[in-house]
């Protein structure tokens, strides 16, 4: 509790939110890429200085960084920088209070607003498991999404290619945005939301999938002799995942990655949780994608509108950030830790995720 009315309208606790760039993105791109760069919505401009200065830098130290980055974003392991104190966690839930306790206040901050919803799938709509190619999701779950769905506009954001997560969710109602929406396709059939004849369908980095085929093949051929590494190809960027990697052997996963990645300047890293993405230099991300939904859904301008974006990862940042940005709707974090974050609210696991959402569709269905 202790959300007031306006906090929850405006989707701000006035925290001006953190900028986060990876570190290992920031030296990867620094090192390989072109100015003017975009991370996270903010323009890096690397200079001739700053590239020679990342240069010296001797490999040992850079690498040293990328595994520190890869601990980082692992929040269960027990020397994260985000096992904050009890203190800190219970501060943390004030400004990032549980959606579900707060259920009463976003309802009211939604009023007169027609609310989107937005939900990433690993992690939030499914648990996270240590095989990518069995994140299931519960009977359940599909069939409160198939609800909401029927109640709202609702789109799935994902990092995964965009026909990998619909095997997943098989909802045809649904907009969807893979490869962290780079790859956006409007729902199939029966959604009352569709407009007009023509499906949605929007693929701005469709010059680069000869280029990530490539590092596809060459990564799942250099990363081999690292037990568990688990390569992933999804269209628009490849995914690395170390979530069954010994801890030992990342310094050699990050340095095979880095060998394969260094020969293509127009691709870069960005990392998840437990897991590398290697996709293209465009300036194009899950915020982006909101953005580029609702114009489709034809709330361009609106006042009226409320986004809700549901993710539980780094990549879901950029999403949180344009609902701050916008000051419309807001953004639901899902993590058992605190973490820093630009979400609004919070939810542990995908469990309450779907109490979030049955109560959603309840509520609508009873104030129709
Ligand atoms: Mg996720």
């Amino acid at each position: 509790m202790g959300m007031t009315k306006e906090n929850a309208a405006n989707g701000c606790d006035n925290n001006s939110g953190v900028d986060m760039i990876p570190d290992l993105y920031a030296a990867s791109l620094s090192m390989y890429t072109k100015p003017p760069l975009v991370a996270s919505g903010r323009h890096i401009t690397v200079t001739r200085r700053k590239l020679l200065k990342n240069l010296e830098v001797n490999s040992t130290q850079r690498i040293t960084s990328w595994v520190d980055s890869m601990r980082a974003s692992s929040p269960t392991h027990p020397k994260s920088t985000h096992s904050l104190t009890e203190d800190n966690s219970s501060s943390w839930m004030l400004h990032h209070p549980s959606a579900l306790d707060t259920f009463e206040q976003i309802i009211d901050a939604s009023q007169g607003k027609q609310i989107v919803m937005f939900l990433d799938y690993d992690g939030t709509l499914s648990p996270i498991v240590d095989d990518p190619d069995r994140a299931f999701m519960s009977n359940k779950m599909r069939a409160t999404v198939k609800k909401l769905a029927r109640r709202f506009p609702t789109a799935i954001v994902s990092g995964r290619c965009r026909d990998k997560v619909y095997s997943f969710v098989r909802l045809g109602e649904l907009y969807y945005a893979g490869s962290h929406g780079m790859d956006i396709k409007g729902p199939a059939k029966g959604s009352k939301y569709k407009k007009g004849d023509q499906a949605v369908l929007f693929q701005p980095a469709s010059e680069f999938l000869p280029m990530i085929d490539e590092v596809n093949k060459k990564l799942i051929e250099k990363t081999k002799s690292t037990p568990g590494a688990k390569v992933e190809n999804n269209k628009f960027c490849v995914s690395v995942h170390y979530r069954c990697v010994d801890e030992k052997e990342w310094t050699e996963l990050a340095q095979q990655v880095r060998s394969v990645i260094k020969e293509y300047p127009k691709l870069r890293l960005t990392q998840g949780r437990k897991v590398l993405e290697i996709r293209p230099t465009i300036k194009w991300d899950k915020g982006k994608a909101l953005e580029f939904l609702l114009e489709s859904l034809g709330f361009a301008n609106c006042t009226n509108v409320f986004p809700v974006y549901i993710g539980d990862d780094r990549t879901d940042e950029d999403a949180f950030k344009i609902l701050r940005a916008r000051g419309q709707g807001f953004g639901i974090l899902v993590s058992k830790f605190p973490k820093d974050t630009n979400a609004s609210y919070s939810l542990q696991e995908p469990e309450e995720v779907m109490n979030f959402l049955q109560r959603l569709v309840e509520w609508k269905r009873l104030n129709l």
